[in-house]
């Protein structure tokens, strides 16, 4: 019976006859089933852990990166491969400790949160205050925790579409402000992460600018339960927090670009991308070496037999900091009327599920014939329109580019994202290979048509939003 079900889903697409006559939606079952049995993706997150690694904007590593990544787009014959440079703020983590001094005396797994000042130097000691939810840490009065580190160890949900990273964000990017304008002196945060590890998952804060700067961290999943089970005991606990980083100013960082020129409309671009900076504890292996992946390899399957608009990659250098969107504008912003389109894959490297498109475009012939041909791998057009698209992009499309946006399944993205987990291991060929396709397929479908999705969008087309990073 198993071996029945897994020559049926293998042999599924490749027997599944071409039913319309439609020549787009005939070449996109094309580029489809050659992306599902394509490597191209896979080969460069391999290439890219391997011979790089994790690639902090703003570093050594950062620039071994660019050198990699124009390196590997013009062997996979891209055009025009370029690099775009722009500086930004960065920030590089020294040595980090934390203990339980108080009153059963243990070390803390923890990672300091990028952008958090350093603790002073010997690192700090306090009393600490445990909040099960966010929500607790915000109902405590002002003052109410002068001196004291504030703990807040709320759960995140595991959900296909990602929506607990989300719901929780505020928890690490708002937290260490909250505490502080409660008297606090530090702050720790429940790895914004599912599953049970001992590795915690870092993540840049926001400090908001009316109340001081105090350092925080990322305490892991199992190691913010202890702290709960401590808490329940009803004893005082005492923690000391050292946390050394440094930040530096108008430090180097680069975009990487290539193209496959279009044959009937060059000037017509087709835009997507993945984020070429990563978190220092892991490999950028799922964050986000597998969504440049997607967008390199997309690009180069379906641009094979060049499509008649510019197919554009994108490798934008410093997105955890939240650095390249404003670059990418001020680069960019000249070409937006000619934008056809543009999208970001940052979710991973699992199972696409569901393709949101520009408002509007859903009926029209020709994404009719891209949903058609991505049904049999299992993917639904969303009903509703794609938002932001992505972070580096979000403010091209603010600025009115359309955006698409392919969702992939999350639930096994935060058991790694951030931390010293996110390693090549946890690529999943299979499911990459779907995503890939998916991908594909769509830009396949885009660059040969002459869809034109301003002309499609409703006037009341939703605002886009940024996703959470
Ligand atoms: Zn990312
Ligand atoms: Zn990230």
């Amino acid at each position: 019976m198993r071996a029945w079900l897994l020559a049926a889903a293998l042999s599924f697409v490749s027997i599944a006859p071409a039913l319309a006559a439609d020549p787009l939606r005939q070449g996109a079952e094309a580029v489809r089933d050659k992306a599902l049995a394509d490597t191209t993706a896979y080969d460069y997150v391999a290439s890219l852990t391997t011979e790089v690694g994790e690639r902090l904007a703003g570093t050594e590593a950062a620039a071994r990166a660019r050198d990699w990544g124009v390196a590997k787009l013009k062997s996979l014959g891209f055009s025009n491969v370029h690099v775009e440079p722009f500086t930004i703020t960065a920030w590089v983590r020294g040595p980090e400790k934390a203990e339980v001094t108080a009153p059963f005396p243990q070390s803390l797994a923890i990672i300091g949160l990028g952008g958090s000042v350093p603790t002073p130097p010997g690192g700090v000691e306090a009393e600490a205050v445990i909040f099960p939810t966010y929500a607790d840490l915000l109902a405590a009065p002002l003052g109410s925790l002068t001196g004291k580190i504030a703990v807040v160890t709320q759960p995140m949900p595991r959900a296909q579409d990602g929506a607990g990273y989300g719901a929780l964000n505020p928890n690490r990017r708002a937290g260490p402000s909250e505490a502080a304008r409660r008297g606090a002196i530090a702050y720790l945060v429940r790895s914004l992460a599912t599953g049970e590890s001992r590795a915690p998952h870092t993540g840049a804060l926001n400090y908001k600018p009316d109340v001081p700067q105090i350092p925080a961290a990322a305490l892991s999943v199992v190691d913010a339960e202890l702290l709960d089970r401590m808490a329940a005991l009803g004893r005082p606990i005492r923690i000391r927090l050292s946390l050394e980083s440094h930040t530096v100013a108008n430090a180097p960082a680069w975009s990487v670009v290539g193209e496959i020129p279009g044959t009937e409309h060059p000037d017509q671009l087709v835009v997507v991308g993945g984020h070429m900076d990563s978190w220092d504890p892991g490999q950028g292996a799922i964050d986000d070496g597998a969504g440049m992946a997607i967008a390199v390899a997309a690009a180069h399957l379906a641009g094979a037999h060049p499509a008649k608009r510019t197919l554009r990659v994108m490798l934008f250098g410093a997105e955890e900091m939240d650095f390249t969107r404003f670059a990418v504008f001020a680069a960019h912003q000249a070409e937006i009327p000619r934008t056809v389109v543009m999208g970001e894959a940052d979710i991973g490297s699992d199972r696409a599920w569901s393709v949101a498109l520009p408002a509007g475009s859903l009926t029209h012939p020709a994404m009719q014939a891209y949903a058609a041909a991505v049904a049999p791998i299992g993917v639904i057009m969303s009903p509703e329109p794609a938002r932001g698209g992505g972070d580096d992009i979000v403010n091209m499309v603010q600025a009115g580019v359309p955006a698409v946006a392919v969702r992939q399944d999350a639930s096994r993205y935060f058991d790694w994202h951030h931390s010293s987990e996110d390693t090549l291991d946890k690529i999943d060929k299979a499911q990459f290979s779907q995503a890939v396709a998916t991908w594909a397929t769509l830009l396949y479908v885009v660059a040969n048509s002459d869809i034109d999705f301003r002309a499609l969008a409703p006037a009341s087309a939703a605002a886009p939003a940024s996703a959470p990073r």
